[in-house]
């Protein structure tokens, strides 16, 4: 009707959706706004009417009524009971052909349950990552929409208008069908935790191995910033370790209390990997990393004890001397075991459930408005536009290159930090996995044997086809 005039409607005007809502209208779209306390709707419009056009909506029907067909709304509240609560409340108003988006952080398979239920209804469900926080939904998130890919024709240009820019490049592309996006989405915080998990390992080695100071650290990983390891994460690294609180003339990081706090989707990433059988052994550790510090009862019963011995070892001058850069290298290599199996698992989610993922237009995507964002996001893109097909990231040129170079201090590392006592899972296991991933023949052959044994499970043969079973303790 003459009313309809929003090109695009937002549901939900707390921090992340208000945002997103004026990034729209100051790209030139008019926006139609409903929040269920109705009280933000004329918030938003007094404080920020001037950037751009807003229709301030009565209520969900009328909401509906001002916007233009196909209608595109982006629900953007709290995960979960919210989400569902805001699509039923629009449902009765919806018509065939439009388009229900869902910004918020959902689990993949709560998005995949959600499309099968709005498709049967005539209605297009897209479920869609957005990274950056409460300032990337203002100046520009990475966005990763799932869904039809009709819908993405009528939603694609209005979405890459308010992502991030990176080279001329919008960093939003269509993800792939149902749960795609949510299921790109939560890898890529399950990555973010495993760099993270990382960077804290290289802090404290070099802290405990050679004495240093979070003042002295902060220049490392600014030096650091200047290279391969150029990213978000190490330069917001090197500001946080900067920090000096104002009450205590302390390095902040030193009164900050030591138990990692998380929200679930490092968890969510490891349930998916386990059950889809991907060893993303980097975000596996992060999250057991925070539930160990998280573990604070058990932690103080330990040190009240004091009845766990530690090493007495420190660095030998030879092994201080290089140990920074040795530290960088074990670093870097460390990450790109982190990628390669958060990728190997977009890989493995794409393929069971027929998604078809891009993989290089993910890491693309990434390059601007995440957490993750970094240098080595291009390097990732070149691998996969070399070979769309690349059995692992390790085996691409350029990366298979960097773990060569890097495997000996990533060695060194490895074993001084089980000298010293500090605790590295992020760095021996990637190292772990580097080293099984490289292995002609892997000790699994026993273990079948022992499965064989107990339970017939039966085994395969290297020299012949069909499944064997035997009896392993009679001769024969
Ligand atoms: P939030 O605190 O997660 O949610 C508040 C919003 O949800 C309000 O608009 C609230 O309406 C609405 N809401 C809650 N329950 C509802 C219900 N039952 N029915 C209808 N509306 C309901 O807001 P946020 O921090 O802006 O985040 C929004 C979404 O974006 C979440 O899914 C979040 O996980 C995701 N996200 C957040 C960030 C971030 O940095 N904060 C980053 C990426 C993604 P009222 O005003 O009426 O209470």
């Amino acid at each position: 009707g003459a009313a309809a005039r929003a090109d695009i409607g937002v549901v939900g005007l707390a921090v992340m959706g208000r945002n997103l809502a004026r990034n729209l209208a100051r790209h030139g779209h008019v926006v139609a706004l409903h929040n269920r306390t109705r009280a933000r709707v004329g918030e938003l419009v007094e404080r920020y009417g001037d950037e751009g056009e807003f229709v301030a909506a009565e209520d969900a029907a009328s909401f509906v009524a001002a916007l233009k067909r196909p209608r595109r709304v982006v629900v953007m509240v709290k995960a979960g009971t919210g989400t569902d609560a805001a699509i039923e409340e629009l449902l009765p108003h919806l018509e065939e052909g439009d388009i229900v988006v869902d910004g918020g952080n959902a689990h993949f398979e709560d998005t995949r349950r959600r499309e099968r239920d709005l498709r049967e209804r005539g209605l297009h469900f897209v479920g869609t990552g957005v990274s950056g926080g409460e300032e990337g939904a203002l100046l520009g998130p990475s966005i990763m929409p799932g869904g039809s890919r009709e819908s993405y024709d009528a939603l694609g240009p209005i979405l890459e208008s308010i992502a991030v820019d990176v080279d001329g490049t919008p960093c939003c592309t269509y993800v792939g069908p149902d749960g795609a996006g949510h299921f790109v989405k939560m890898v890529h915080n399950g990555i973010e935790y495993a760099d993270m998990q990382l960077i804290g390992e290289a802090y404290d080695l070099l802290r405990q191995g050679l004495g240093m100071e979070p003042s002295d650290l902060a220049k490392v990983f600014a030096e650091w910033n200047e290279g391969d390891l150029e990213s978000f994460l190490i330069e917001t690294t090197a500001t946080v370790l900067a920090k000096v609180d104002a009450a205590t003339g302390s390095p902040l990081v030193d009164v900050v209390v030591d138990q990692a706090e998380q929200k679930g989707t490092g968890r969510w990433t490891v349930q998916t990997a386990l059950e889809l059988g991907v060893p993303v052994t980097g975000i596996a550790e992060a999250v057991f990393a925070r539930s160990l510090s998280g573990a604070a009862d058990q932690r103080r019963a330990v040190r009240d004890a004091g009845s766990l011995p530690g090493p007495s070892g420190s660095l030998s001058p030879q092994e201080a001397e290089g140990f920074v850069d040795d530290v960088r290298s074990a670093l870097y290599a460390s990450k790109v075991v982190a990628y390669a199996q958060g990728f190997d698992m977009i890989a493995a989610g794409s393929e069971h459930y027929g998604w078809g993922i891009d993989k290089g237009a993910m890491a693309t995507i990434w390059r601007g408005g995440c957490i993750i964002r970094a240098r080595f996001l291009d390097r990732i893109r070149e691998a996969y536009d070399r070979d769309p097909h690349l059995a692992s990231l390790l085996l691409d040129d350029y990366f298979a290159g960097a773990v060569a170079d890097a495997q000996d201090a990533w060695r060194r590392v490895v074993v001084a930090a089980v000298r010293l006592g500090v605790p590295a899972p992020g760095f021996s296991s990637a190292l772990a996995y580097y080293d099984a991933l490289r292995r002609d023949r892997l000790p699994a052959a026993l273990l079948q044997g022992l499965r064989d044994f107990f339970g017939a499970h039966t085994y395969a043969r290297v020299d012949r086809e069909g499944i064997y079973h035997v009896l392993w303790s009679e001769d024969g």
